[in-house]
């Protein structure tokens, strides 16, 4: 698939450790109408586990590692294609919320002919305490098995540190913008909208009468 400037999806990436807060600004944005959630994690964990693509999140999931690039991007597209087509996301009037993925430089890259990232939030904690709490909480009301184990959790925290934060580099400085995610959910929410009304993108999507 190759598309041409006009054609590409027009995005937002939300950035940060896991217990950010990605996806909990990820669902509140894509209830807003002309912008589209897509959390990696979300699909992967929709899968069917009788599947090839199912076990492999799995195997990598449970350790605190990411699934290989090429079976990440390829799920992504397919998912695109047929959101696409039921019309469910509507790439010329929609903007894409992408949370967890790019998850790292060379995932980037690969999106790179497919969207525009128009800014990334980057949803910054620097306290790894308050991110481990809040995994913890989240592995009691999510059952998610991979916030339930101490080593799991630095894995995890280690990875964004090794692989996904670096993204921050490979955007030009004026497309990225540190959100304090220590703050309240309300707040955090607040500073992006702040950040969001300023964008060409938003201003000439949201003027749209469809
Ligand atoms: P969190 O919201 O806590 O950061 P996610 O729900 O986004 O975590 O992801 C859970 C797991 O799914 C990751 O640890 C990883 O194994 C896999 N995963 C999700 N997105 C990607 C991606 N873009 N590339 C590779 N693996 C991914």
């Amino acid at each position: 698939m190759s598309e041409t400037e006009t054609q590409k999806k027009p995005a937002i990436l939300l950035l940060g450790a896991p217990g950010a807060g990605k996806g909990t600004q990820g669902a509140i944005l894509g209830n807003i109408p002309r912008f589209y959630h897509y959390a990696s994690g979300d699909v992967f964990r929709s899968l069917d586990t009788r599947t090839e693509l199912g076990r492999k999140f799995v195997e990598y999931s449970k350790r605190g590692e990411l699934v290989p690039d090429h079976f990440t991007i390829e799920l992504w597209a397919v998912q695109m294609e047929n959101l696409i087509a039921t019309h469910v996301y509507k790439p010329d009037i929609d903007i894409l919320v992408l949370d967890g993925i790019p998850r790292n430089v060379e995932q980037c890259k690969m999106l790179e002919e497919h969207v525009t990232i128009h800014q990334v939030f980057h949803l910054s904690c620097p306290d790894r305490s308050e991110l481990e709490r809040r995994m913890r909480k989240r592995a009691l009301k999510e059952h998610r098995l991979d916030d339930a184990s101490e080593t799991v959790i630095q894995n995890r925290i280690q990875t964004y540190e090794a692989a996904t934060k670096p993204i921050l580099d490979f955007y030009p400085d004026e497309l990225c913008c540190d959100i304090d995610a220590s703050q309240s959910p309300a707040k955090v929410l607040y500073d992006i909208l702040a950040r969001l009304q300023t964008l060409g993108v938003y201003q000439e999507i949201s003027a749209m009468v469809v």
